[in-house]
This record gives C-alpha cells, sequence and structure tokens, in this order.
C-alpha cells in the first residue's frame, strides 16, 4: 500500500479551529426530549458535519452540578447533594450517549479542575477590579441560621393563587417571580416567615458594559445572528441591564476564593458557563492537546447550542465575563426556540414529558437494533425542529414522520435498490454504460451534487431542519427515478436464454448503477443527522467510515464497478398505533400521578389511629388543600356498604365525595354537618361514581368516627392550615 497523504484543504474565510458546546444540564434530574432537541442535537449534527470535513473541532458539555436547585433536589430525596449530582450526572451521561450525541467530552461542574478554573477567573476580574461589592438585605430563615436563595422561599403565587409557589418561579402557572412578590413567604427549611438580613455580595456590572454589547450584538452580529436570538438581546438591553450578583450565601458550590467570605459561593449562573473552559481544559489533558488557542485564539469559532431560556446568559452576561477575562467571544448562539408537548408545555415537574431516559427505555434498550429507534426520534425531532418558533412534538406525528418518511422515502428507496441489484445484477455493482445516459439519468446526477450543496449551505446556516428535508429530497428524487426506469419491467425482455437481452440489462445496469451511487451519498449527507442508519449503510455497501467524509458527497463514482455488496439491511421500521395509543396513554397517567401529591386515599374507617407516621417537611403538608365545607345531600351507595355518596358546598363549589362511612352515619343524620375536605386528592372512581376529594374523620380507640368540624362559624371553603 502506497503512503497516504494528506492534503489539508483551507479554504477561504474558514475558521481554523471550532469549539462547539452545547448547554450544561442541570443534574438535578433527568431531561426531556425538549432539551434533547434544543440544545444538543443540533450541535451534534453540526460537529458530526464538521468532522467529516476533517476540520478541527471539539465538542464540550457537561453536568451543571452546583446552585439551590440541587440541594433542594437532595432534600426532597433525602440525600447529600453529592449523591443527587452523582446520579445524575451518571444518567445524564448514559442518556446523551445512548441518543448518539457524541461530546469530546461530558465534564462536570464539581470537578476539582473546574472549581479552580472559576476561582481563577472570579479572582482575574476582581483583580482588576472589574466587580463590585455590594451590601443587601436578603431573605433569612431565624430557626435554621441560613440565608435562603429564591428556590427556598415558597409561598402563594399572586398570578394563579397556587400555595406552592416558590421565589424564582410558580411551577403551576409558569411565571417569573421574585421572593417579594409571594403572598405569605415561608422558608422551606423551618416552614417560619424569613426575615431580611444585611449580607456582602460581589456584583457584575452588566449596565457598565452596555456600549459593548450593543456594538457587539445589534451591530457586528445583526445579520449572522438569528431573529429570536437578537430580539430578545434587543430587549434586555433597551430594557436597561442591571449590576448582577456573582456570589451567594450557600454551602453547595465554588467557595468564593477571598479570604473571610465564609459561606458563600460563585453563584450558578457564573460558575456554569465557565464549565465549558473548564471541560476543554480536561479534554486537552486527556488528549495531550493545548486548550488556549481554543479559547483565545481569534482564528477559533466558538458557537454555543442553547435553549432560549439560556439566550441572557450567553448572549449577555457571559460575553461580557469572557471579554473582561481576556478570551474570544462567541461567533454565534444559535438558540432554538421550545418544543411542546401533546397541547402543552414540556414540564418534568408537571410529569408533561417525555424524559430522554424514558424514549430510551420504553423504545431502543427494548429490541434488537433499537438504534433505528434513536435515529428516528433524531430524525423526527429535527424535522420539528423549533427553530424560529415554538414547535409541538406528538406521538402521532412522530409515527406520520417516522412511517411516511423515513420508512416509505428514505429507507424505501435503499432497501429497492439493494433488493433489485441483487436481484438483477447478481449483487453486484453494475457497470455504467454511458453511451446509455438519457436526460433522467443526467438530471440525478445534477441532484446529487446540488444536494450536497443545499445541505451544506443550510448547515452553515445553523438550518437543520432545511438541511434534513434536503437530504429526504434527495431520497424521494431517487425513488421517483427508479419508478420512472422501473427496470422490474425493463427486465421482462428477455432473449431466446431466459435472460434479459443485452440492451435491456444495460438498461438495468445503469438505473442501479446510479441507484447505489446514490445510496452511497444518502449515508453521507444523512449521517450528521442519523448516525447510526449511516453506519449500517456503509455495511451494507461493504466500505468503511472514511467514505463517509463529507469531500465524497456529491460524487458518482463511490462504489466500484463489480463490487460485491451486502443483503439489503432494516433501516428503520414503522411505529405502530398501539405504541402511539400506548404512549399517549402513559404521559396523561405520569402527569396524573405526579400532579397527585397526596397520599392515598384512604376512605377505610378501620385504619388504626394510633400509629403515628414518619416525620414529614412542612412543604409535604403544604401540598394538602384542606377547606372547610358543609354536608349538602347524602345517600347510600347502591351495593357498597361501606359508602356515602356526599354532595359538600365548598363555598366556592359543590363537590360529589364519596366517602367510606356508611356503617357509621344515617344519610339523613349528616346534612348540614360541617366538615374539613382535602381538596386536591385526584379524582377517584367508586363504584362508577367519581369522588372528587376527602372528608376528614377522626376515629376514637372503640372505633367509633367523628367529624373534625371545627367552628360552625367558619364560612364554607375556609382554608385550614
Ligand atoms: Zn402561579
Amino acid at each position: 500500500m502506497g503512503r497516504i497523504t494528506v492534503f489539508l484543504q483551507h479554504k477561504m474565510n474558514q475558521p481554523k479551529r471550532y469549539l462547539i458546546t452545547s448547554a450544561l444540564p442541570y443534574a438535578n434530574g433527568p431531561k426531556h426530549i425538549g432539551h434533547l432537541a434544543g440544545a444538543y442535537l443540533p450541535a451534534d449534527v453540526y460537529v458530526r458535519y464538521l468532522r467529516a470535513q476533517q476540520r478541527d473541532v471539539v465538542y464540550v458539555c457537561g453536568s451543571d452540578e452546583h446552585g439551590a436547585a440541587i440541594t433542594i433536589q437532595a432534600m426532597k430525596e433525602k440525600t447529600t447533594p453529592k449523591e443527587i449530582v452523582d446520579k445524575y450526572h451518571a444518567l445524564l451521561q448514559s442518556n446523551m450517549q445512548d441518543l448518539g450525541i457524541s461530546f469530546d467530552i461530558y465534564h462536570r461542574t464539581s470537578s476539582p479542575i473546574h472549581h479552580e478554573t472559576a476561582q481563577e477567573f472570579f479572582t482575574a476580574l476582581n483583580e482588576k477590579g472589574d466587580l463590585e461589592l455590594k451590601e443587601t438585605e436578603q431573605y433569612y430563615d431565624e430557626e435554621a441560621k441560613t440565608f435562603l436563595a429564591d428556590r427556598y422561599i415558597i409561598g402563594t403565587c399572586p398570578v394563579c393563587s397556587n400555595t406552592n409557589a416558590f421565589g424564582d418561579q410558580c411551577e403551576k402557572c409558569g411565571t417569573s417571580l421574585s421572593p417579594e412578590q409571594l403572598i405569605n413567604p415561608r422558608s422551606t427549611l423551618s416552614g417560619n416567615p424569613p426575615s431580611k438580613k444585611t449580607t456582602t455580595h460581589w456584583y457584575l456590572p452588566l449596565n457598565k458594559h452596555e456600549d459593548f454589547l450593543r456594538k457587539w450584538i445589534l451591530e457586528e452580529h445583526q445579520s449572522d445572528w438569528k431573529a429570536n436570538v437578537l430580539g430578545q438581546c434587543k430587549s434586555w438591553l433597551d430594557n436597561g441591564l442591571q449590576p448582577r450578583a456573582v456570589t451567594r450565601d450557600l454551602d453547595w458550590g465554588v467557595p468564593v476564593p477571598v479570604k473571610d467570605a465564609i459561606g458563600k459561593v460563585l453563584y450558578v449562573w457564573f460558575d456554569a458557563p465557565i464549565g465549558y473552559i473548564s471541560a476543554t481544559k480536561q479534554w486537552a489533558i486527556d488528549h495531550q492537546k493545548d486548550w488556549r488557542p481554543y479559547w483565545e485564539d481569534k482564528e477559533t469559532k466558538l458557537v454555543h447550542f442553547i435553549g432560549k431560556d439560556n439566550i441572557v446568559f450567553h448572549c449577555i452576561i457571559f460575553p461580557v465575563m469572557l471579554q473582561l477575562h481576556g478570551n474570544i467571544l462567541p461567533e454565534n448562539v444559535p438558540s432554538n426556540e421550545f418544543m411542546n408537548l401533546e397541547g402543552d408545555k414540556m414540564s418534568t415537574s408537571r410529569g408533561w414529558s417525555i424524559e430522554m431516559d424514558e424514549y430510551i427505555q420504553d423504545f431502543v434498550k427494548k429490541e434488537n437494533g433499537g438504534d433505528m429507534l434513536v435515529d428516528a426520534l433524531r430524525y423526527y425531532l429535527i424535522a420539528i425542529a423549533p427553530e424560529t418558533k415554538d414547535s409541538e412534538f406528538t406521538w402521532k406525528g412522530f409515527q406520520d414522520s417516522v412511517n411516511s418518511e423515513l420508512v416509505a422515502i428514505f429507507g424505501n428507496f435503499v432497501n429497492r435498490t439493494f433488493v433489485l441489484m441483487h436481484k438483477l445484477c447478481n449483487g453486484k455493482v453494475p457497470p455504467l454504460h454511458n453511451n446509455l445516459l438519457d436526460e433522467k439519468d443526467n438530471a440525478l446526477l445534477r441532484d446529487m451534487a446540488s444536494a450536497k450543496a443545499n445541505v451544506e449551505a443550510n448547515l452553515e446556516g445553523y438550518k437543520f431542519r432545511d438541511a434534513l428535508f434536503e437530504v429526504i429530497d434527495l431520497a424521494r428524487k431517487g425513488n421517483k427515478y427508479m419508478q420512472e426506469k422501473e427496470p422490474w419491467i425493463v427486465a421482462k425482455n428477455i432473449g431466446a436464454d431466459g435472460m434479459p437481452t443485452p440492451e435491456a440489462q444495460q438498461k438495468i445496469d445503469n438505473c442501479l448503477h446510479l441507484c447505489l451511487q446514490l445510496t452511497a451519498n444518502l449515508a453521507i449527507l444523512i449521517n450528521p443527522f442519523l448516525p447510526f442508519s449511516a453506519k449500517k449503510m456503509c455495511h451494507m455497501m461493504k466500505v468503511v467510515d472514511k467514505m463517509l467524509d463529507w469531500e465524497n458527497a456529491g460524487k458518482a463514482n463511490l462504489l466500484k464497478v463489480g463490487y460485491s455488496l451486502r443483503a439489503p439491511e432494516l433501516l428503520f421500521r414503522k411505529i405502530e398505533d398501539a405504541e402511539v395509543t400506548a404512549q399517549i396513554e402513559k404521559l396523561k397517567n405520569k402527569s396524573k400521578h405526579i400532579m397527585d401529591t397526596t397520599p392515598t386515599p384512604s376512605t377505610d374507617a378501620s385504619t388504626t389511629a394510633s400509629t403515628i407516621k414518619e416525620t414529614i417537611q412542612f412543604d409535604d403538608f403544604a401540598k394538602i388543600d384542606l377547606k372547610t365545607g358543609t354536608i349538602v345531600s347524602a345517600e347510600k351507595v347502591e351495593k357498597a356498604d361501606k359508602l356515602l355518596k356526599l354532595e359538600v358546598d365548598l363555598g366556592f363549589e359543590t363537590r360529589t365525595i364519596v366517602s367510606g362511612i356508611a356503617l357509621h352515619f344515617e344519610p339523613a343524620a349528616i346534612i348540614g354537618q360541617k366538615v374539613v375536605v382535602v381538596t386536591n386528592l385526584a379524582p377517584r372512581k367508586m363504584r362508577g361514581i367519581e369522588s372528587n376529594g376527602m372528608i376528614l374523620m377522626a376515629e376514637n380507640p372503640d372505633g367509633k368516627l367523628h367529624f373534625i368540624n371545627g367552628d360552625a362559624l367558619v364560612a364554607n371553603g375556609a382554608s385550614v392550615s
């Protein structure tokens, strides 16, 4: 074998190297496919495309492991923050890998190298005088003796009256809040109303950098950044930037590297993006490279892939930090909008989500060759990517997209080509008879060449949907070409020997030769999007992955004449109706289950009351909505000795409640009775009647039941706490 010389093409305007980042996912729980579609999948497609071009590219990401959301999750799971981040870091890393996200490094912000990097960064800015010290009053829990992060304060949402809104956001209605806006704020630690106490913090005076930001974003990047990104930046700038606290009082995070700054850590928004730098450093150590050019050389193209909730951090705050620290700035921040799910906002906390892990368990790990279902998901998520506006995932849409595009167009073309090549050309790449090339053949050759250019232009412009559409369109053209050439009909022109006539065979050869070259092209073009399928196609064509190099796209001589190819393999499979139904059902049940945070209703009067149950946090208690009411009607439930069907007036509405008290009370005797009702219990059907709540009862040691009824003067609908 001769020596292989690699010629490095250096196109004009082509950056020397690329550093690509995806938003660091928060290691406080599983992440859903909306996240995947927003920040990971498009970056992965872009990176795979750059790699196929042999460009110098590093793709970094990692778990964001600091902040109050981690410590709160630890409280919820009754464990330590460390256990939480270890658990979810491992989960996220394996999920991303299963879904083909090809990070060069998936790092974590709890690592020593990150702590060091973030501290150095802070110190550099602090010593240059770029930060300001300020005294402020912050919420404090006297009993727990600690300052309270916004997340540690709950109260009633001023917008929707949800009694458990957080100090930074109401998860019920989605409104962004500050702790000051909450009605009846209370600490999640002690349950007490918080007090205010003076504390000192470092601030990044963003207001001083408005001119730089305006010029850099609104002038220099006016034409190459996405409109949704520019729009958000402009509105932030127009509203006036404020100094932003860089540090906070918390015991979980990167300690502030200043003497006497005890109990203070870097604010998670400050340390998290520095995670991109520390990840690059770790990658460089692992591969004996120099990390510096990736963050310091202006010939590096830095691109941040994020969702729209992260625009302000990556377009305004982090660039100010980078600028002050002497680093390069991002070339682009192609942020996506949100992906909704079956008519509602995707939300893990409300259970209205498809977690990456769920998809992997339900589809990928369940069957052999589950990789094809990874590509099916990647396909649909890119096809409906929320690039310019919010989009919507529906299971029916997923099914339609997979069945009518991936299976019926792309998979069908490749499969037909291989089947016919084995049937009509002895399983070998047939020759091309140039003298017989007609206009349809030439058109197909031109389509191959232009598809490459179109896909490339769209990928360079971060238009992943359009790029994918071009690939599918090329497969569609292949199908049309084959349909018009109908080699299976041409094969019926047989001679005396029962074989197709020489002229017929030449026509068949040309058709299948071109279809096979097109298949090779499709493998190259689809590779950034559906890497598992591209690999499978290489296997069928008996070529090495090297064939997938981008420079090969557009060429019509990729498969050598006479080369024998393998049998076709199934590239994709149809999504069945039953799978769609099952997933929709699952989604509804999950959401219902999560929203029903109260314990299982107990209408069984035989429960022993003397046992004391496990201690709960105030938070747990506060989830139960108790209200006073009056029983306005009561009747026996047919064929159920224990049950009474009650109508209870709650002031704001009258509820039907089925209660297991029929052995203790005559229906007529309890009409007018004051009661306390659990009003936010999930509805439950008993003997065909939907019960919407539970009446509180006390059971004496002798087994007799008594109503918990309080003062007769209390109005119906009053809250009990
Ligand atoms: Zn609300």
